[in-house]
C-alpha cells in the first residue's frame, strides 16, 4: 500500500488508494464494533486505585479535633488545604477545599463576578454593557459552554506548545475593557497536552489590561497528571501576579476528580487572600460547610503531598500504555502520509489530532457509522465551531487497552478514508 504523502499521488494512484481505504472501512463497519473515545473519564481500573477511600475515614475528628460530621468550616479542613497547597505550590491560607467539582467552583466564581463584581471591580460585571472572555483554542468545551451560557462573547486565541499566544492576548486586553477574563488550562491542557511556560504565565500576569478586574481562570485540572517520569512543574501564577502588582488577577482551580473518584472527590480554589474572603462570603450564603467527612477521608488516604504524587504514579502505569498505543497506531498508519498531525502529550487525558482541513466532521461521522463514538468535531472550539473543521479530541483513558487498540485502528482508517475522499474531490 501507499507510503507517500497523499498530495503527491497522481489522480489514478489516489483513486486506487481511496478504493483500498473504502474496502478497509467496509471491513471495519462489518465488524460491529462498539467503542467510545469521547470523554476523559478514568477507567474502572483507575477508580479501583482509590477503593481504600471506601473504608475511610477511621474516625470523624480531624487533627484539629473538628467533628467532621457537623456543619461548618466553609474553608474546608485545614489538613486537606495543606496537602493541596503543597501539591499546587501555594500558601494554605490561599486555598479552600470545597465539594466534589471544580467546574461548579468556576460557575460560582463567574456568577459571583456577574452579580457582585470582584474585589477590584467598579461594578458587578452584569452591569457592563457587554462582556467578552478569551478562549485559547483548541480548549475545554465545558469552559466555553459555561461562559457562553452566562452571556459572554467568546474571543479565540491560538494555543501554542508553551501556552496561549500571550502577545495576541496582551494586544486584545490592552484597550478593550469589555474583555473581562480568560480561560487557561496551564498544565497538560485539554485537549493538546501543552504546558504553559513560566515566561508566558509571567506575561499574562503582568500585561496591562483595560479592565481593572481582569481575571485569569487558571484551571489546573491536570497539575499532577504526569504520563512520564518528567514531573512538569506548573507555572507559579499566584506569585507572578502578586509580584506584578496584579494579585487578584488569577483564580486557580483543581480537583481530585482524576486522582481519586471523578464523582466523589474534592475540589479546590486558590487565589489572593482577599479574593478567598470574597469567594467565601458568597459561598456562605448558600452553604453552611462542605462535606468534611469526604475531606477527612482524603486526608487519611493521602497523608501528605508525597502521598498524592505516589498515587498519581499508579495512574500513570495504567494510562501511559494507552497513550503509547495511540501514538503507535497513529504513527504506523498515518505517518508520512501528510493527512494528520497529532500531539504526543506527557500528561493529562487527551490527544489532539488535526486531520485534513474540512474532514474532521466526516471522520466523526464515518467513525460513528462503524460503531466508534468520538467527541463531536469542533467540540474544542467555542460554540462547537472549528473554522477549519480539522480538530479531533481523542480520550483514551476509559476503554481497556485492547479497546484503545481497536478504536484507534478504526479512527486511523476513518481519517485516511476521509482524506482520500477530500483529495479525490
Ligand atoms: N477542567 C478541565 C480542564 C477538565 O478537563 C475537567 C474534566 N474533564 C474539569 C475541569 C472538570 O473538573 P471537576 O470534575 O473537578 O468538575
Amino acid at each position: 500500500s501507499n507510503t507517500r504523502p497523499l498530495h503527491e499521488l497522481s489522480a489514478d494512484e489516489l483513486a486506487v488508494f481511496r478504493k483500498e481505504q473504502q474496502a478497509a472501512y467496509d471491513t471495519l463497519k462489518a465488524g460491529g464494533l462498539k467503542l467510545d473515545l469521547t470523554r476523559g473519564k478514568p477507567s474502572a481500573e483507575q477508580l479501583d486505585l482509590s477503593n481504600g477511600l471506601l473504608d475511610l475515614p477511621t474516625t470523624y475528628r480531624d487533627a484539629a479535633g473538628t467533628d467532621t460530621r457537623n456543619y461548618g468550616g466553609l474553608y474546608g479542613l485545614t489538613g486537606l488545604r495543606q496537602i493541596f497547597a503543597d501539591v499546587l505550590r501555594v500558601e494554605p491560607e490561599q486555598v479552600i477545599a470545597g465539594g466534589n467539582s471544580s467546574l461548579t467552583l468556576m460557575k460560582d466564581v463567574l456568577t459571583d463576578l456577574l452579580l457582585f463584581g470582584a474585589v477590584d471591580s467598579t461594578r458587578p460585571w452584569v452591569q457592563e454593557e457587554k462582556r467578552r472572555f478569551i478562549c485559547p483554542v483548541p480548549g475545554y468545551d465545558r469552559h466555553f459552554l459555561l461562559t457562553e451560557t452566562l452571556g459572554f462573547e467568546l474571543v479565540t486565541v491560538p494555543m501554542r506548545e508553551d501556552g496561549p499566544d500571550a502577545d495576541a492576548i496582551a494586544q486584545l486586553v490592552a484597550d478593550d475593557p469589555t474583555i473581562k477574563g480568560m480561560w487557561m488550562v496551564p498544565t497538560y491542557a485539554n485537549p493538546t497536552g501543552d504546558v504553559c511556560s513560566q515566561e508566558v504565565a509571567a506575561k499574562l500576569a503582568s500585561m496591562p489590561t483595560a479592565a481593572p478586574d481582569f481575571k485569569i481562570l487558571w484551571d489546573n485540572a491536570y497539575a499532577v497528571h504526569h504520563l512520564t517520569p518528567q514531573e512538569t512543574k506548573s507555572a507559579d501564577i499566584l506569585s507572578l501576579a502578586a509580584a506584578s502588582g496584579n494579585p487578584h488577577r488569577p483564580v486557580m482551580f483543581a480537583s481530585t476528580s482524576k486522582i481519586t473518584f471523578a464523582g466523589a472527590g474534592v475540589a479546590f480554589l486558590a487565589a489572593s487572600k482577599e479574593q478567598i474572603e470574597w469567594f467565601v462570603k458568597y459561598l456562605g450564603v448558600g452553604s453552611i460547610g462542605p462535606d468534611k467527612v469526604n475531606q477527612l477521608r482524603h486526608i487519611e488516604f493521602f497523608g501528605d503531598a508525597e502521598g498524592v504524587l505516589a498515587h498519581m504514579a499508579k495512574h500513570r502505569e495504567i494510562l501511559a500504555p494507552k497513550f503509547a498505543e495511540v501514538q503507535r497506531i497513529l504513527s504506523e498508519q498515518l505517518g508520512g502520509l501528510g493527512v494528520a498531525k497529532w500531539t504526543d502529550p506527557i500528561g493529562g487525558y487527551f490527544v489532539s489530532v488535526d486531520v485534513v482541513p474540512g474532514t474532521a466532521s466526516r471522520v466523526v461521522q464515518l467513525a460513528k457509522e462503524a460503531g466508534i463514538a468520538l467527541t463531536g468535531a469542533g467540540a474544542a472550539f467555542p460554540h462547537g465551531n472549528d473554522p477549519d473543521d480539522t480538530n479531533l479530541r481523542l480520550a483514551p483513558s476509559f476503554p481497556v487497552l485492547e479497546e484503545v487498540t481497536a478504536a484507534m485502528e478504526a479512527v486511523a482508517t476513518c481519517i485516511l478514508l476521509a482524506a482520500a475522499e477530500k483529495l479525490a474531490g
